[in-house]
């Protein structure tokens, strides 16, 4: 069992349901604080997922919020209690990532309005350059920055719940396609980030309502720009165990698009099989089949397809826009 949750409720002497309706295989049920009226063990904390739900007032409730209501005490103490009872892969997810910094500091990249090099560039990708800054607030850093790689570049911010958590930028200046480099991103530094980017998802901010219904992910964040309000970004297909677990929390039904050969590799296969031990459901994956193509013969991802081919693929895979 990967949280165990009836020992902490042991330790604490709160009853769990041991039998009835309430006793459910593979949870600790208990009072719910959240509820009025009816007192049962209605809320169940998973000991696969380590998340939290009531079954009468309904929800997924925050774990170790909740666990300090039931408990009665502190929520870092919830905090460390859930730590200290997991095992395996979701301790590691609870562990995450310990940022140097309070906030994000932007101002040394001296930000501006997309620069016109930056919106031609994009207007030549055939996007609608006024919708992408809608939807992602993108914008270019200054031509003087610290450090100052950073100049130039079309800033991409993540954002959670509003607050700038880290950015990626990318390099324009150089055709990435034609000299068959990669594309040039230089992301915010480690120490200067509140989450490194691959623990959180790209775009949360116009996709976080999509818990229950499909939602695709791709591996850049520029593969959102065609898909700004059901897509997410994973910044690589390394998958450490804090974003598998975001995922998990997020989004019941992830639809995972990848470039091609990326969906078989090791870390891939180990991601989607964590998801599906831990909730039950293998997450839908595919790759772009490499079918589709540029009109210089190389391989469009996701961000260069046009819009008819971005709803064909929705309507495909059978996603809201
Ligand atoms: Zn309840």
């Amino acid at each position: 069992m990967p949280v165990d949750f009836e020992t902490i409720f042991n330790k604490y002497n709160i009853q769990t349901a041991q039998s009835g309706k309430h006793k459910r295989t593979g949870y600790s049920n208990v009072v719910c604080p959240y509820c009025h009226g009816n007192a049962g063990n209605h809320l169940g904390f998973c000991h696969e997922t380590g998340g939290c739900i009531c079954f009468r007032c309904g929800g997924g409730k925050y774990s170790p919020k909740a666990l300090s209501l039931v408990l009665k005490i502190d929520i870092n103490k919830a905090k460390q209690l859930i730590q200290g009872h997991t095992t395996g892969f979701l301790k590691l997810s609870f562990e995450g990532f310990k940022s140097e910094v309070d906030t994000v500091d932007s101002k040394k990249l001296n930000l501006r309005p997309l620069i016109k090099f930056h919106r031609e560039y994009l207007e030549n990708r055939g996007f609608n350059v006024d919708r992408l800054i809608h939807f992602f607030d993108l914008q270019s850093t200054g031509y003087e920055t610290d450090p100052f790689y950073f100049k130039n570049k079309i800033f991409v911010p993540y954002y959670l719940n509003n607050e700038l958590i880290t950015y990626t930028t990318r390099d324009v200046s150089v055709d990435t396609k034609q000299s068959g480099m990669r594309a040039k991103y230089i992301t915010c530094k480690k120490s200067e980030g509140l989450l490194p980017p691959n623990h959180f998802i790209y775009n949360y901010d116009n996709i976080k309502h999509r818990k229950k219904i499909r939602t695709l992910f791709f591996e850049g964040p520029m593969d959102c720009f065609r898909f700004p309000t059901c897509s997410g970004g994973l910044s690589g297909v390394k998958f450490p165990p804090a974003q598998v677990k975001f995922i998990i929390d997020n989004f019941d039904y992830p639809v995972f698009l990848l470039d091609p050969d990326e969906a078989g590799d090791i870390a891939s296969q180990k991601a989607f099989d964590e998801i599906e031990v831990l909730t039950g459901r293998a997450p839908e994956v595919y790759e772009l089949d490499g079918s589709l193509k540029n009109p210089d013969g190389s391989l469009k991802d996701a961000g260069d397809m046009t819009y008819e081919e971005s709803g064909n693929l929705l309507k495909m895979l059978d996603i809201k826009p």
